[in-house]
């Protein structure tokens, strides 16, 4: 055996069962071609690991390989298949490569690599010289090896989430652990039996441990956490509360923008985002601008002013002090004659107990929210997810904090 063949022998791990015939190099095609054989003798079955004796040989097949220096590098062999008395004629397994896969592990570890590293899946594939098709394998087997692996103990916290899915109104519904930063499952639309799919990924156990589940006001997650895991408390999130705030504040701005426009008056002109944004989060001129109109007594400001104030209760440390002040704030939001701050507060006081279990967990969806411009990227990249699955596997492969790389060779 000439130096380069011990090479590759060293480069792919092999036993002394598998030696390299040949390795073609071709320079026009950029490629290296690495002929293996396999020396008979015992074999092991792959279904039931008993020694047993060769039948012949698979078909020869190829396998691809990470790249030696620019040029893409094959594995050619054929495998021998056992004869096992229990479970028939099998092709044996090879220390290369995983089953039914087209690439050596060392291949797919660094594809999981770039992939997880690459924006979109198009940039992945041109950097891997791979066709859309076996990119989606090896997300597939990655993701198949990861949910395998997964721990699920000392989950105490989750959240239930949706996101938006396809062009239209779809969406999924998306099961995270709060306490480990990643998304558990994906189910598709935002139903009672989507939510109870979610649940039911988790065994009787683990649901007994929760504590608590952090979710928007949404009673088909409401209905389907109190059948699922009655001993867990639902915390209304925060981050969505103040969305809906927040668009409260905008349709006062709307109408009453219409209102003064009708009088020539244009003084909401503009002004849109000054009353989205929180005080803070404004620069000096801005945060002129609004205190100027703050002062002119509109409408919004009233809404607006009403809505910064409620962000005092996420920092009540007992309930009992949150409660009080929440009906000091309600009865304020509903004599403010504000029909869409009305709604709001109406809404707010039917979920409140949902709001004060907050002080018992502190819990929001912000960690589910961060995964929403992942998402998003997801969601907008590439083809494939008119199919909910494909789209599924996507979210879990960059945001489920799967060990997903196979264990290579050596
Ligand atoms: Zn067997």
């Amino acid at each position: 055996m000439n130096n380069l063949n011990q090479h590759y022998r060293d480069l792919l791990g092999l036993d002394v069962a598998w030696r390299v015939d040949e390795v073609d190099l071709d320079l026009d095609g950029m490629q290296v071609v690495i002929e293996l054989s396999h020396a008979g003798g015992t074999l092991v079955c792959p279904e039931c690991g008993q020694t047993c004796s060769q039948a012949d040989r698979a078909p020869l097949r190829t396998w691809r390989h990470l790249d030696t220096m620019q040029f893409t590098t094959i594995i050619r062999a054929a495998t021998p298949r056992c004869r096992c008395s229990e479970c028939g004629v099998k092709t044996i397994s090879v220390p290369w490569s995983g089953k039914h896969s087209r690439f050596t592990l060392m291949f797919e570890a660094m594809a999981i690599e770039v992939l997880l590293a690459c924006a979109n899946v198009s940039k992945a594939a041109g950097l891997l010289g791979l066709h859309w098709e076996a990119v989606h394998t090896i997300i597939k087997r990655a993701v198949e090896r990861g949910l395998d692996r997964r721990s699920l103990e000392g989950m105490t916290h989750v959240g239930m989430d949706e996101k938006s899915f396809g062009k239209g109104h779809d969406y999924v519904s998306v099961l995270t652990d709060l306490d480990h930063h990643r998304v558990l499952e994906v189910a598709p639309e935002r139903t009672i039996e989507a939510s109870d799919r979610l649940w039911e990924t988790l065994t009787e156990q683990q649901r007994s441990n929760i504590a608590s589940v952090s979710m928007d006001m949404w009673q088909a997650f409401m209905t389907s956490a109190e059948k699922n895991v009655p001993e867990a408390e639902i915390v209304h999130d925060k981050f969505h509360i103040s969305k809906y705030l927040g668009e409260a504040v905008d349709k006062v701005r709307r109408s009453e923008h219409r209102e003064l426009l009708a009088d020539g008056d244009e003084r909401l002109t503009g002004s849109r985002q000054l009353w989205l944004y929180n005080a803070e989060n404004l620069d000096e001129d801005r945060l002129d601008e609004l205190l100027e109109l703050q002062q002119s007594d509109l409408k919004t400001g009233r809404a607006w002013t009403i809505k910064e104030h409620f962000r005092h209760f996420w920092v009540y440390v007992y309930p009992g002090s949150a409660k009080r002040f929440f009906e000091r704030w309600y009865s304020w939001a509903i004599r403010s004659r504000l029909e869409p701050i009305k709604k709001v507060a109406r809404m707010l006081k039917a979920h409140l107990p949902g709001l004060l279990s907050y002080f018992r967990h502190h819990v929001t969806n912000a960690m589910a929210e961060g995964f929403n411009s992942r998402i998003q990227s997801i969601k907008s990249s590439a083809r494939g997810f008119r199919n909910f699955a494909n789209y599924r596997l996507r979210i879990l492969f960059h945001c489920g904090k799967l060990k997903m790389i196979p264990e290579t060779c050596h």
